[in-house]
């Protein structure tokens, strides 16, 4: 079960704090040590060991191709040849962004960042400077990287860990956050918005919440920021870095209609590779400098590996490729919900287009607070029983399945017969102390 890592564990820990370049890679929340990559393909990712595993987690949603799929790899190749990073402009990144404003209607302008936490942080100043105002609305559960403002009630790692933010956070850092229930009814949102709403820089929700497993928005929820956004004078900030280019060529924003003025893109646009970017209305793109007073800045911003390989991703995804990717996220979907009917833990499987999440739950999670009092141990006995049958999913009860284009029937079934045998065996009676 330990991939064959334990010796480079154990290095690991040594050198890196919980041995691990990001948190939930630790397997904290499921027990257990984690395997350690050797290399990937398609759908599959291969342990030092030579252990085999599906892979659902797809680098938490970059690779969408599945990896190192040919076409990508041929892209940076290439572009390696030529030099890794200039620190001067090049033709690729004004094909990409050509290319994200091509796609996403509401995106005039977009400035390429390298990672989903600094288009965040990005988006945050320039909703700031733009309207003059301090305040922020973000939602419960929802994860929008690492950014000190917005660690509040967050998702993701955060959730994963039960923290309630995180230390070094001073008090006044968060003073200007305001935290409001994912999908909250219109009775609070009315309050919030009177209580707030004239010092409102920006709302800033993922669409689809998919950092405390997968809850879809609820009618008029996205409808309803964007109405009162426009009556206060708010910026609408969509979260796109796990539904850009994921839900479809337009991401979430074109599957419910709705029209933020700024998006938050990452993770299939870098095709793997350390790529994100904020985009948005012209005006507001042009507060940012040079143009504008809001200053942003990177040295590897827009960088010629991650362009290349972001431009090699949006050349293959079509509407033909996200049809693929939805029956696969159907086929998956119907799959387990079969397999874990009859499990002694109630378990909610959820699909929004080609994203899928597991919780054990007694009803379909709309929220944080239902999301954290959900059967966390379930998830645990789930996971290590897939592991075991060389299948992948996140380790944490916060994340989502990723299908990706190279995942054909063969991985779903294998998936789906794992799940079924440990609903049989029972979740409830499995322990974590065995794995450590
Ligand atoms: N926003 C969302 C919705 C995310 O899921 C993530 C990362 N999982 C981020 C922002 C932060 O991106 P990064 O990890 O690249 O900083």
């Amino acid at each position: 079960m330990s991939g064959g890592g334990s010796d480079l564990w154990s290095r690991a820990r040594a050198v890196i704090p919980g041995g691990v370049s990001s948190p939930v890679r630790a397997f904290r929340a499921v027990g257990g040590e984690p395997f350690f990559v050797a290399r990937g393909e398609g759908a599959h990712l291969v342990a030092t060991d030579g252990s085999r595993y599906v892979d659902w987690v797809q680098s938490w949603g970059a690779s969408i191709l599945g990896h190192a799929h040919p076409a990508v790899i041929e892209a940076v190749q290439r572009a390696a040849a030529d030099g890794t990073s200039y620190g001067a402009p090049t033709a690729r990144e004004v094909e990409l962004a050509e290319a994200i404003c091509a796609r996403v209607p509401s995106v005039d302008k977009v400035r390429l960042v390298s990672s989903g936490t600094e288009a965040a942080a990005t988006a945050v100043r320039l909703a700031r400077g733009a309207t003059g105002r301090p305040k922020l609305l973000k939602f419960a559960g929802c994860y929008h990287g690492h950014v000190d403002a917005l660690l509040a009630e967050a998702g993701s790692g955060v959730a994963t860990l039960g923290l309630p933010g995180s230390a070094g956070v001073p008090a006044a850092t968060v003073a200007d956050t305001v935290v409001a229930p994912y999908n909250a009814p219109a009775s609070i949102l009315d309050d919030v918005f009177a209580n707030h709403g004239a010092e409102l820089a920006a709302v800033l929700v993922e669409p689809v919440a998919a950092n405390m497993g997968l809850v879809a928005p609820v009618d008029g929820f996205l409808d309803g920021l964007r109405r009162r956004c426009d009556e206060h004078g708010a910026l609408l900030v969509l979260d796109e870095v796990i539904t850009g280019f994921r839900l479809g060529l337009a991401g979430a924003q074109g599957r419910f209609g709705v029209r933020p003025d700024l998006t938050l893109l990452g993770k299939v646009v870098g095709g793997g590779l350390p790529l994100a970017a904020v985009g948005g209305r012209a005006d507001l793109m042009g507060e940012l400098a040079p143009d504008g007073p809001v200053y942003q800045a990177g040295t590897l911003s827009g960088n010629p590996l991650a362009t290349a390989a972001g431009l090699a991703v949006l050349a293959q995804l079509d509407d033909a490729a996200f049809e693929t990717l939805e029956t696969t996220a159907v086929a998956l979907a119907d799959g387990l919900r079969d397999a874990l009917a009859g499990a002694d833990v109630p378990a909610q499987v959820t699909r929004v287009g080609t994203l899928v999440g597991v919780t054990f739950a007694p009803e379909v999670v709309r929220d944080y607070d239902a999301a954290q009092a959900s059967d966390t141990t379930a998830y645990a006995a789930w996971f290590h029983a897939l592991l075991d049958a060389g299948v992948f999913v996140a380790p944490s009860a916060f994340e989502t399945l990723f299908p990706s284009l190279a995942h054909t029937p063969s991985e779903i079934e294998r998936t789906v017969d794992a799940s079924a045998r440990v609903a049989a065996a029972g979740l409830a009676a499995a322990s974590l102390s065995s794995r450590g």
